[in-house]
């Protein structure tokens, strides 16, 4: 008997996706990642989770539809790191006229007809905080409701569900070779030891890897796909309103401003044709001009290159159809052939409909298992069992229990631990109890607990992806979280 009967290559939100569902119907899952879970595309996303405007521009209403559908199970059931904001799009007279956008966000609300987000309006912007940041000479605006993710923060709490209910997940593990016969066999280095483990079926979802694992690992045949490189800019905050700004750049692209960790703007995205290593990718020089142009054209303070902070990228694969790449929805290919185990592989898309799409792919495998009815729309990601709009009176009890926490902290807390937060804080009644600290906001209890219970590793982990402390902490402070983790992972 095999020791799995699904093996995962790739964490990220993919492969996590789909190590929840498979392990959630009932099956043996292990999953491998080579480095930190969401540590490529899956951290650099746009952060969006919406019904997509520029799908319904080429009319695709059904998908949008889905799209929205998907937006509002993740409200529900991820209130903490989804979060409903209201988008802003300034009208400007030589970019899509007004009355289209009016009547492409009058379908947009119909489409999402059963949603408790609240509709589309047009408003004066003289006279509204939205305009308080943007130049002259906008007059109108027009808003509609989406949502907002922390992208990395969904991809480990999808793998905590998914470890909750018995899937293995195992970072710091790379598949270096896999045999398909009756059963898959699977080279592993694991933390520098060799292991081998079988298992009945295969995933590859390893993102930009897919054809490189395809071809160098599984040493199977796999079309020719376009990888696409995408990159956005985080700066200081550049505005107070707590909105998406949408901008039609004069080149059509759409350009997307938010707020990002509280004193922070993330302005993007750019997308290329990409070549080489998807783990090194870089945004060049033109790029982040070309984001710092697109934000200066509407925003009153002023953005230059120097002024960026972080550049956030990442690299995927669209099929190609002719000889452009096809529309980002994501791309499953299911391999079952007479006497061999089967194989799922996995790619591209977005976060929006990745809960959907792992669903669709394990359902792929009925025919092999006895497996569990579809059950992840329903079901919280852990820490997320409360209403999405009791957000801030989550934030209140935390307070109200935890009386040593500021706002700031609190919201910080619930935001991305929800409920969670509580095997964190435990009986703490002063911020002493905590243990120690890395600058104000990481206390040693969290460390701890991202360590034992998150899979973090290294500072960046923590830093980057389980948080975005990287963006404030001091260099003493984060010297001292790297010796503190050192002796936590040799112990
Ligand atoms: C151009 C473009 C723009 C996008 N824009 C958006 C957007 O605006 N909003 C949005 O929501 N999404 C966006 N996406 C989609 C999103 O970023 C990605 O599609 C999604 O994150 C892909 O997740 P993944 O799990 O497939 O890949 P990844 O997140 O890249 O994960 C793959 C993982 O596999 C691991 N791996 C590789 N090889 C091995 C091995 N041999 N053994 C073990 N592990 C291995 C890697 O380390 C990596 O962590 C965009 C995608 C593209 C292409």
């Amino acid at each position: 008997m095999a020791d799995y009967d699904l093996a995962i290559i790739g964490g990220g939100i993919n492969g996590v996706s789909v190590a929840r569902d498979a392990a959630g119907r009932g099956l043996r899952v292990i999953l491998l990642e080579q480095g930190d879970l969401g540590s490529a595309a899956s951290s650099a996303t746009s952060r969006l989770i919406h019904g997509d405007l520029s799908i319904l521009e080429r009319r695709a209403f059904r998908r949008v539809r889905t799209r929205l559908g998907e937006r509002d199970i993740w409200l529900d059931i991820a209130p903490h790191v989804v979060r409903p904001m209201r988008f802003a799009i300034p009208a400007h007279a030589d970019e899509r006229p007004p009355w289209l956008l009016r009547s492409a966000l009058w379908f947009y609300d119909r489409l999402a007809s059963r949603s408790r987000l609240p509709r589309s309006a047009t408003i004066d912007v003289t006279h509204h905080p939205v305009g308080d940041a943007l130049k002259r000479p906008f007059g109108t605006a027009f808003e509609y409701s989406d949502c907002v993710v922390d992208d990395s923060r969904l991809v480990v709490l999808t793998a905590l569900d998914a470890a909750e209910r018995g899937a293995v997940i195992r970072t710091g593990a790379r598949c270096v070779r896999a045999d398909r016969e009756r059963v898959w066999r699977l080279a592993v280095i694991d933390r520098g030891q060799r292991r081998v483990i079988t298992s009945r079926a295969l995933a590859n979802t390893s993102g930009g890897w897919t054809g490189i694992v395809a071809e160098t690992i599984l040493r199977l045949p796999f079309p020719k796909l376009a990888a696409v490189q995408v990159g956005q800019i985080v700066v200081r905050r550049l505005f107070d309103s707590d909105n998406v700004y949408v901008f039609q750049n004069a080149d059509r692209r759409l350009i997307f401003a938010s707020p990002y960790e509280r004193d922070f703007t993330l302005i993007g995205t750019v997308t290329h044709a990409f070549t080489g290593d998807p783990a090194i990718v870089a945004v060049g020089a033109a790029d982040v001009a070309y984001l710092c142009d697109a934000a200066n054209r509407y925003f009153r303070e002023r953005v230059d290159p120097v002024d960026v902070i972080r550049v956030v990228s990442g690299v995927n694969l669209v099929p190609v159809r002719g000889r452009r790449p096809a529309a980002r929805d994501g791309s499953m290919m299911f391999d079952r052939r007479r006497g061999k185990a089967p194989l799922l592989t996995l790619f591209g898309g977005d976060v929006t409909t990745s809960r959907l799409r792992a669903e669709r792919a394990v359902s792929q495998l009925t025919p092999f298992y006895v497996m569990l009815p579809r059950w992840t729309a329903k079901a919280p990601l852990p820490g997320g069992d409360f209403a999405w709009e009791r957000f801030d009176w989550e934030v209140e009890a935390v307070r109200d229990r935890w009386r040593f926490l500021t706002e700031v902290q609190a919201q910080r807390l619930v935001g991305a631990y929800g409920r969670r937060v509580e095997d964190i804080l435990g009986e703490a009644k002063s911020r002493n109890d905590l243990g120690r600290s890395f600058g104000p906001e990481l206390t040693e209890a969290e460390v701890r607990y991202l360590m034992t219970r998150e899979w973090a590793r290294f500072p960046d982990d923590i830093l980057w992806r389980r948080s975005k402390l990287g963006l404030t902490m001091l260099a003493e402070d984060r010297d001292a979280l790297a010796a503190f983790m050192a002796k936590g992972t040799a112990a």
